[in-house]
Formats: C-alpha cells, structure tokens, sequence
C-alpha cells in the first residue's frame, strides 16, 4: 500500500554520504579515515591482505591509529561479532573494509552493531553491493542466511580504480552485469509503481540514475574491459567503476529491483552455477526478463551487448548445461514465490512464463 501525504504520494532515495574515486586514491584513506575518529580497525579480505598490508599501513600511519584484521572469508554471525569484539577490544571509533563483497558485508554490519561509522573501500568492481545499506549475511557453512538492512548507508566509498584495473577482468565484466539490471528493474518497478528499499516508490532522480548507467555501460563497457585487461584506470575503466559502484547502487537501492534479481535467486537454487558470480546470474535474469516481456528486441540489442563485455548469455555459460524442464521448475519456483520481487514487473508473471523465458536462453 502507497504511503501517502496530505499532498500525495511519499517517495525516497537514499545514497552513501560521500563516494570518492580516483586512480591512487588509496593514499587519501589515512585523512579520510581521520574524519570519523582516532582509531580504525580495518577488515581486509584474506585474498588480498598480504598484497595490501603494507600499502594500507603506509596509507593510514600518522592519520589514525589503526589495527589491521584478515577477513575469515564469510559474512556470518559469528565474524560479524568477533570482528565487533576487537573493534570494541581497540576502542575503535570508525570501521573500514578493504576488498570484495563477504569483507565489505562483514565491515557494515559490525559498524552497525557498534553504533560506529564505516568506510568501504572495494578492490573490485564485481557488484553494486559497496554504496548499499544491505548486507548478505551466510551460516558458516557458506550457504546464504538472511540479508541484514542496514539503518544507513556507508559512510564514506573510497574506491582505488588503480586497484580494480589490477584485479581480473572478470570481475569488472560481473559488474557489468549487475549493473545492467539496474535499468530493467528500476524501469519495471517505476511502470508498477513498486518499492525500491525505502519500502516507498524512488525519487525520479534515481530512475534517472538508473538511466545514466545504463547509458554508461553501454558506451564504455567494451574499452573498460580491454584496458582492465592492460591493468589500466583509462578514462573508459573511470566511467565503468562509476557505473558499477555508484550508479547502480543507488539505481537499485532507491529504484528499486524486479525480475532480473528474482530470477538470479531462482538459478542460485541450482548447483550448477555456484562457481559462476553474481553479475554473471544477474546478465541471465536481465535476458530472461526481456522475454517475459516479449521485448524481441531490446532483448537482441542487450544479448549482443552482453557479448561484448563477456557476459554470458545462455544458461549453458553459468553452468546449466543439462537445462531439463525439472530445473527449470525449480529455478521458476523459488523466482515467483509470494511476495518475490518479480511481482514488481508491470505484468502478473507466472512459473510456466519464467520457465518459458529460460527456455530461450538454451
Ligand atoms: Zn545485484
């Protein structure tokens, strides 16, 4: 039901409280991170800790006082607290995280329980996750819990593209792919008149920032990835970190999501695409939301965008190899179950259209 004013309809968007991106900006986080207190622990994922301790010590030495940490490798309950447990231990008065999603994840949700501030700081570009007041919370044995919504967003995105244009290509291409969503869905949820995570419909700036990043992914994919491939932060690698960190996460998060995320949790019920990432499953969900809509087209346009930026673009290329109706059904189900986001889409979507859509994608 619509919240409603004297004067009409409530509507929303929320955003980080400030984002910064720039080749080399690793050496601003040590006077960023002085902004928001004297002491920092920060969380840095075990993949890249070895390879970033001692830049980040440099980066931080004579700012804050700060206590380095390697990430367990799981956002769970029991890291969230022992990572708040020695944030406490150090009278930490700001948290940073440093890497991908599960070390960001872990950052927020400490700082949450601890009332504190917290810093992002992505080393990849692979999903819309860093600006978000969300995380994904897993059991310890890897297997997805819940997702925990954050009463705000970060408080600061520090995002190094000198950084991401070291990390695999591969990870700039899932980006893509998340935020090739971000349109379709804000799109759809706007049409509908459904909610964003406001639990309100957004803002038309944040259909307009869904457009943008559309629009930019677009132009600059292609570039971005070939000179990610060269270890470059060009202009083109610049305008995608945007796309893929900012842009789509505020695309998302106050345009709200649709079909294309639903249909990325139907496919993750199968086994067959666990090695495969989330922008990846994402890129399938957008195609196959296409054709439930019966856009012929724009889906002909999007598929051959996907090849471009090495996006997959069969159920085959995620895994499913052996597409039988059973899975299908399966992959169906857990998409259009009561209350699922898909029911954000314009039309009524049904299993047996989804099922269809996928269908296509053989
Ligand atoms: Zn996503």
């Amino acid at each position: 039901m619509l919240v409603t004013s004297s004067t009409g309809i409530v509507r929303g968007a929320r955003f980080p409280g400030r984002y910064i991106q720039a080749a080399g900006a690793i050496g601003m986080l040590g006077a960023e991170a002085a902004g928001f207190g004297r002491r920092a622990t920060v969380l840095v994922d075990r993949g890249i800790y070895d390879m970033l301790e001692a830049a980040l010590s440099s980066a931080l030495e004579g700012h804050v006082e700060a206590r380095l940490i390697r990430h367990g490798g799981e956002c769970s309950e029991s890291q969230i607290a022992a990572l708040a447990a020695s944030a406490r231990d150090g009278a930490a008065e700001v948290i940073i995280g440093v890497g991908g999603g599960k070390a960001l994840d872990t950052a927020k949700a400490a700082a949450r329980d601890l009332g504190l501030p917290v810093i992002i700081f992505p080393t990849i570009a692979a999903s819309d996750a860093p600006c978000s007041a969300l995380a994904v919370v897993y059991n310890d044995d890897g297997t997805v819990a819940y997702d925990t919504f954050l009463p705000r967003n970060p408080d600061l995105v520090l995002v190094d593209t000198a950084l991401i244009a070291k990390a695999p290509a591969r990870f700039l291409a899932a980006g893509i792919g998340d935020a090739l969503a971000t349109f379709y869905e804000a799109d759809s949820c706007r049409r509908s008149g459904a909610f964003n995570c406001m639990k309100m419909p957004g803002v038309s700036l944040a259909f307009e920032v869904a457009r943008a990043c559309r629009d930019t992914i677009f132009e600059f994919g292609a570039a971005a990835l070939a000179d990610c491939d060269a270890g470059e932060a060009s202009p083109a690698l610049e305008r995608i970190v945007e796309a893929n960190i900012l842009l789509s996460g505020i695309g998302f998060e106050s345009g709200g999501v649709a079909a294309a995320h639903a249909i990325h949790h139907g496919l993750c019920e199968l086994e067959d695409v666990h090695h495969h990432l989330h922008g990846e499953k994402v890129a399938i969900g957008v195609l196959a939301g296409l054709k439930l809509h019966g856009q012929d087209e724009e889906f002909r346009k999007v598929r051959d965008f996907c090849q471009s930026v090495r996006l997959p673009t069969r159920l085959a290329d995620i895994g499913i190899v052996d597409a039988s109706e059973a899975k299908l059904a399966i992959v169906a189900k857990r998409a259009c179950r009561p209350g699922e986001i898909i029911h954000n889409e314009p039309i009524p979507v049904t299993e047996g259209m989804v099922v269809n859509a996928l269908k296509a994608l053989i």
